[in-house]
């Protein structure tokens, strides 16, 4: 289980968990494509990590939501490296408000980028992966892919649609060795996560300790964050594994906040 060479797109890398990912994957030797909105941080990111790690590492611009600019991106890779091994699809944000104050705009930014995102970035390197044979999907759900919290109707909408999109892919890809799965992480301190702290506090009317021991890790085992290299290692098992026995899966990895 080792992913030397293998040519691997990772979504929303420039920071946090994709970035983790990167490190991880590029510890073994991979070939990492940093593709996000952001070209300079994708850039400074790809030439830092290229210093630290065996594996090589480029950045893409990639605003996941616009078809032309992935459908530039995958191409960019293809013509780089020839193929396409491995696509997490990462990238995400988070914009909180109740129901009955979501504004419609942001409710459709938030669907955009997390599930057509999603599809989108996998529609593209699908036919690169059947045409080699094999291939890793990796999409970043959360352990709102399952649970529910106040404020979040497009998060938790967006991340339970994950689950379905894998496992379709999962059902298509399998006869062409392309295999499909879900990561579903609880609480990581990233930029995302940090951003939240005063906007729930302010939402619900309790101060940001608060938000942080109950809201975010109140159920958890360990009253503990998630880590970045928590989540880059479950996404090194997805993309390493070397079957289709591994497929249509998700993987909570979240202190035990949520157990199933
Ligand atoms: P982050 O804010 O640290 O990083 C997100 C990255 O995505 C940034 O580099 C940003 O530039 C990029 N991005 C945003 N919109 C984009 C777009 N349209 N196209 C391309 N790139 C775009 O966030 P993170 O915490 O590392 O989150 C990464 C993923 O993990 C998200 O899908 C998030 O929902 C999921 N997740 C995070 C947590 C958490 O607690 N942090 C928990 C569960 C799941």
């Amino acid at each position: 289980m080792n992913l030397k060479d293998k040519v691997c797109i990772i979504t929303g890398s420039a920071r946090g968990i994709g970035e983790s990912i990167a490190r991880r994957y590029m510890e073994d030797g991979a070939k990492v494509v940093i593709a996000d909105l952001d070209l300079d941080a994708a850039k400074d990111t790809a030439s830092r990590l290229s210093g630290e790690y065996p594996g090589e590492a480029i950045g893409v611009a990639m605003d996941v939501t616009d078809e032309d600019a992935v459908n530039a991106g995958v191409a960019e890779v293809i013509d780089t490296w020839g193929q396409i091994d491995v696509l997490v699809s990462n990238a995400g944000v988070q914009i909180v408000h109740k129901v009955e104050d979501f504004p419609y705009s942001a409710w459709k930014k938030m669907l955009a980028i997390h599930l057509d995102g999603a599809f989108l970035t996998t529609k593209a390197c699908l036919p690169h992966m059947y045409k080699a044979g094999g291939g890793s999907v990796i999409l970043m759900g959360s352990v709102h892919s399952k649970e529910a919290s106040p404020l979040k109707s497009a998060y938790v909408t967006a991340k339970h649609g994950l689950l379905g999109l894998s496992r379709v892919i999962a059902k298509e890809g399998a006869a062409h060795g392309v295999r499909s799965n879900v990561i579903c992480p609880g609480f990581v301190k990233t930029p995302l996560v940090e951003k939240q702290i005063p906007e729930q506090a302010k939402e619900l009317g309790i101060s940001e300790e608060e938000v942080i021991k109950t809201v975010m890790l109140g159920k958890t085992v360990d009253q503990e964050f998630t880590t970045v290299e928590d989540v880059a290692e479950v996404a090194h098992m997805f993309a390493a594994f070397p079957t289709n026995a591994l497929t249509g899966q998700s993987l909570v990895v979240s202190h035990g906040w949520f157990m199933e």
